[in-house]
Formats: C-alpha cells, structure tokens, sequence
C-alpha cells in the first residue's frame, strides 16, 4: 500500500505515478486514507435473464454488483431461457440487456449434450469460454455431459485459448450416497444428511478426470467452485506438472462451515456442499499457496417458495447462495482473521478472473491502457448484513445478520462513479465485453 495518483484519460488510466498529484490541471479528487482498488470481476454468478428474470436480472444483479465495487459480471449460460448454448441465445441475451446494465457483462457460452457445432459461432461472437457440467444441472434444458462429449468439446476448443469450465462433481458418488440415505428414510431437513449426500468423492473423481483431459489435450480446464480440500493434492501436483488446469473457490466455502449451519436452513443450500471447518481451513491455506486461484461468489438467487424454507427439506429446496455485492467485505473479514495482507485482494477478486476471462490488460488491473475501474475501499469499519445493504432482487441470503468487516464507499466504471454510500449515480452505462 501506498500513496499514488491515477490519471484517467478517455475512460481508461493514462498514468499511474506514486505520491501526491503535484500541480496539475486536471480535476482532482482525494480519497484520503482509503484503499483504491481494481474494479472487481466475478466470473460466476447467475444472472438468470432473459427468461428467468423474476429470479434475478441484469437490472438488479449489476447494482448489487455496483455496490459490492464489482465493475465485471460473468453469467453462466444455463438459468437464462433460452440457455445459452447456440448464437440465436447469446443474440437473445444481448437484447435483453440493453440499457439495463450497471457494470460491464459477458458470458459464458454452455457446453451439452448435442451442441457441439455451436461452439465454433459462439466462440466467434465473443464469449470468453464454455461451461459444461458432468452431472445434472438442475436445469432440464442444460444437459451434462459424459467423458466421450467432453473430448469432442476439447477437441473444439484445442488452440483456441479458450478455457472450459467445469462443475466439477460426477453422479455416482452422489447416486450411491443419495440412494442410501433414502433407503434409511433419512431426515432431509438434517443438514448433515444433505452434505452426506454429495460426498467429497464426487468432486475428487470429477477433477482427476478434468486433470486427465487437460494434460491430455493440452487445453486449459477450469474447476468451478472447488468445495473440497480432497482434491488439493491433486491439484497441486497436477499444476507442478504444467498441467493446464485452474481453479476457483467461492465466498460460501471460506466463510461458513458445515457444523454452524441450522437444519433447515436451505439458504445455505448449494452443490457442491459447504463442507466442515476443518476442510475450510484447508481451503484458506490452498489459496495462500496459491493452489486455488481465486474467488467467486457463484451468486445463484430464486425466488423465496423455491427455498422451500417452511419445509426445510434440502433434498427439494432449489440450490444457489444469494451473495452478489458481499464478498468483497466477506473475502477480507476472513483474510483479517487469519493474518492476510490486503494486497492480495486485488489478485484473487480482479486480475485473477479477469486473466480467465481473457480480459488481461482491459480490466481488474490499476494498470496504464486498462479501463479505469476502481474502487474506494475502508477496510477497517464493522457492520452487521442487513436486508438494506442487499441489492440483488430477492432478500434471501445467509449472510443476513454476519459481522463482516470493510466497507466499499465507492465504485467507478471507467472513471464515473456508478455508486457511493448507499446511492447509485446516473444511468446504467455498462457494456458487454467480448474476447479479443
Ligand atoms: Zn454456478
């Protein structure tokens, strides 16, 4: 940390110097004491729209973005209908998102059964990368896939650059272990019953098959939402191999642990599981090493009857936590506890995914030629999370009534404050982004 001036020029950082200003002509602003930080880019959340817009929608996500100092949302292409998985969907989307958006936006394009020749014209129009997953998705229209339809995906995207992402958790460890519980008449509205459920054995089988493929076809391969520790050795040899393979965590798995969580309590309901304290600290530790290469929030809102939170029964509850706007005070409450130095924020919440996103250079860098987006960030003020500071469309979070620590005072989108201090400025001016 240390005292510098930022010149923006056109939108983008024309100089960086250290120190005060000096004498210029320029408009000056000073943010005192508090931390500036890139634009942050959170390469999974669930944006939902078009078709599933009374669950979320680009209006709301990016505003509880805007908040939260994320300047960059990247949509997973399954809870939109059409899903998307061909180029009329992605042309779909981009309709919908006209003059709704408050940050800048791309998305991903879906990998399922039987699209394969649409991955060529989507990758051609701009998205950044494929999301597939080798189990059910929850959603009927977004079909998982088996190892032979990953092979023909790699295939596709061999040379590309482009990354495949996977949801990384394989059906028969879950199959086995959800039929089991069943046949005992287990108690779903038990947590331990739902975490039994999706044991670490699936994300295990699912990412040795990932490392295989991506060793195999020389392509890089991203693990989505990693939850359990089990596949760190593997991950870590694999990547002192030069394998090229990647991965994320998410919010929910370093903040909460499975032995705190209510039967029940089905805002908590997300696949993979949150895991117990002990394979959290394993988590905290693999990302200090750099095992894991960054953190997302997975932000995946429903509507309140989805939750099903009367019944409690987590086998029926639809499953996503609700975050979008949190995790930047989330990710540094835990980094405080455990010693963590701030500039290591700017790595795991911007450059990071940026770098996966192929957005290098243009975002989540203070960095001469990259857009200027930034934040203001007070990292020292306590507050409690309360429905006011939630963004997003539904209320519905588990982090309703956290102590978190630091606060985002205000976010700027190409130089213009889009938020400060509770309020949102001007139009909605953000933009889809494309790979170059
Ligand atoms: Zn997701």
């Amino acid at each position: 940390m240390m005292p510098a001036t930022l010149v923006v020029k056109d939108g983008r950082f024309a100089e960086i110097r250290a120190g005060d200003p000096g004498s210029s002509d320029a408009v000056l602003h000073d943010f005192g004491d508090a931390v500036l930080l890139p634009g942050l880019i959170d390469s999974h959340v669930h944006i939902n729209e078009p078709g599933r817009t009374e669950w979320e929608g680009f209006w709301t996500a990016t505003r509880a973005a805007a908040a939260g100092g994320v300047t960059t949302l990247v949509d997973m292409p399954l809870n939109c209908v059409p899903e998307t998985i061909s180029l009329e969907a992605l042309e779909a989307k981009r309709a919908a998102a006209k003059g709704k958006t408050w940050v800048d936006w791309a998305t991903w394009g879906g990998v399922v059964r039987g699209n394969s020749d649409c991955l060529k014209p989507l990758a051609t129009a701009g998205v950044p990368g494929f999301k597939c997953f080798l189990i059910h998705s929850g959603i009927d229209g977004f079909a998982w896939v088996d190892e032979g339809e990953l092979r023909w995906a790699l295939e596709q995207l061999r040379g590309s650059g482009l990354p495949l992402l996977a949801h990384a958790e394989v059906a028969g460890p879950v199959e086995d272990a959800t039929g089991s519980l069943r046949s005992r008449n287990a108690d779903w509205r038990k947590y331990a019953n739902y975490l039994a459920s999706r044991p670490d054995a699936a994300e295990v089988e699912a990412i040795a098959l990932l490392v295989r493929l991506a060793e195999e076809f020389n392509t890089p391969i991203h693990v989505v939402h990693l939850a359990s520790a089990k596949a760190l050795p593997l991950l870590t040899e694999a990547r002192q191999r030069g394998v090229p393979i990647t991965v994320e965590t998410c919010t929910q798995y370093l903040h909460f642990a499975a032995e705190d969580i209510p039967d029940g309590a089905t805002e908590y309901k997300c696949a993979p599981p949150i895991r117990t304290r002990e394979n959290c600290e394993a988590l905290w530790h693999a990302l200090a090493a750099g095992v894991i290469d960054f953190v997302v929030t997975d932000h995946s809102p429903c509507p309140a009857e989805l939750k099903r939170r009367e019944e409690g029964r987590w086998d029926l509850a639809w499953g996503g936590v609700a975050s979008l706007g949190l995790a930047l005070s989330v990710l540094w409450t835990g980094m405080h506890h455990r010693g963590l130095g701030l500039e290591r924020l700017a790595q795991w919440m911007a450059t990071g995914p940026a770098h996966l996103a192929g957005f290098d250079g243009r975002k989540g860098a203070l960095a001469v030629g990259a857009d200027a987006d930034f934040i203001v960030f007070d990292p020292d003020p306590r507050w409690t999370v309360a429905e006011e500071h939630l963004h997003f469309r539904h209320k519905i979070s588990p982090y309703l009534g956290a102590e978190l620590r630091g606060r985002v005072r205000e976010t700027r989108l190409r130089g213009e404050p889009v938020y400060r201090d509770g309020q949102f400025f001007g139009e909605p001016h953000g933009r889809e982004l494309v790979r170059q």
